[in-house]
């Protein structure tokens, strides 16, 4: 196993690896059968970083279960402002349904809070969420619907399994945590 990768300019160290994500997903797995056992919910996975996540937990989901994706992005150069837009809309069928949104990570919480509330609008019967990673520092809105969680982490960027650093280090499948600060990341 390697513990210490180069992306770009910026070298980055093991945080979690893979069998430990593979155990954490089992886990909040099982959790899910017994709290949705009976019912039928949506999983809505935001991409792109949720795309290993969403397929690796969806295969420890054995009730019967609807998967569909939405893509967020911010408006360029307000990161940490909210401003968020909807590149490839949410589905038009959860009126009355239960839904959990699937993400790779939560950090101040504003694309969330966003989509929740556009999930809301439609009236769902429940929404809960599912994310892998959460950086409880840096939350900077309270998310009540926030229900399974794999990792608290602190309050630095991470790559892999999913998650990029410009573009890169998507496919890499172990997560790790740079080492040095980002200047372009430090006012994330
Ligand atoms: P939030 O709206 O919660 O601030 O940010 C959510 C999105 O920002 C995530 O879905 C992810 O795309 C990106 N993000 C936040 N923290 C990190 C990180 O440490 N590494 C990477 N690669 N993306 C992050």
């Amino acid at each position: 196993m390697t513990t210490t990768i180069q992306i770009h300019d910026q070298t980055f160290e093991i945080l979690i690896q893979k069998e430990n994500i593979a155990k954490r997903t089992r886990l909040i797995g099982i959790q899910l059968n017994l709290d949705y056992e009976k019912r039928c919910p949506i999983f809505i996975g935001v991409l792109n970083g949720c795309f290993l996540f969403m397929a690796d937990l969806l295969k420890e989901v054995t009730i019967p279960c609807e998967v569909a994706f939405v893509k967020v992005s911010s408006y360029q150069g307000t990161n940490s402002s909210g401003k968020i837009k909807e590149t490839l809309g949410l589905p038009e069928n959860l009126h009355n349904r239960d839904i959990i949104v699937v993400e790779d990570i939560v950090d101040t919480g504003f694309t969330l809070s966003y989509l929740l509330q556009a999930i809301q609008e439609q009236k769902p019967a429940s929404v809960k969420v599912c994310s892998l990673l959460l950086k409880p520092e840096a939350l900077k809105t309270p998310i009540e619907a926030l229900e399974y969680v794999g990792f608290e982490i602190a309050n630095e960027f991470v790559v892999g399994y999913g998650l990029d650093y410009d573009g890169l280090g998507r496919n890499l499948t172990d997560i790790y945590s740079v080492k040095t600060v980002l200047p372009a990341l430090a006012e994330m």
